[in-house]
């Protein structure tokens, strides 16, 4: 196993976490449904991008085909 040959002092750990901060989402409104999305990403709601339908949500499919 690998030893650290020198203390790693307080300062210097809290130094190198400084950087590990989780920074927010940065939702943006849906222009669709008003949901909000993450921004340049397909609604997950409506499944609308740029104001026009791109997926089709879970409802709309229709899975079960012998029905039909
Ligand atoms: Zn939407």
């Amino acid at each position: 196993m690998a030893v650290q040959q020198n203390k790693v002092t307080k300062s210097r750990r809290n130094q190198r976490r400084s950087h590990d901060a989780l920074v927010a989402a940065n939702p943006a409104e849906c222009a669709n449904c008003g949901e909000l999305k993450r921004p340049h990403h397909v609604c997950g709601a409506c499944g609308h991008y740029d104001a026009r339908e791109v997926v089709a949500t879970a409802e709309e499919v229709d899975l079960d085909e012998d029905a039909a």
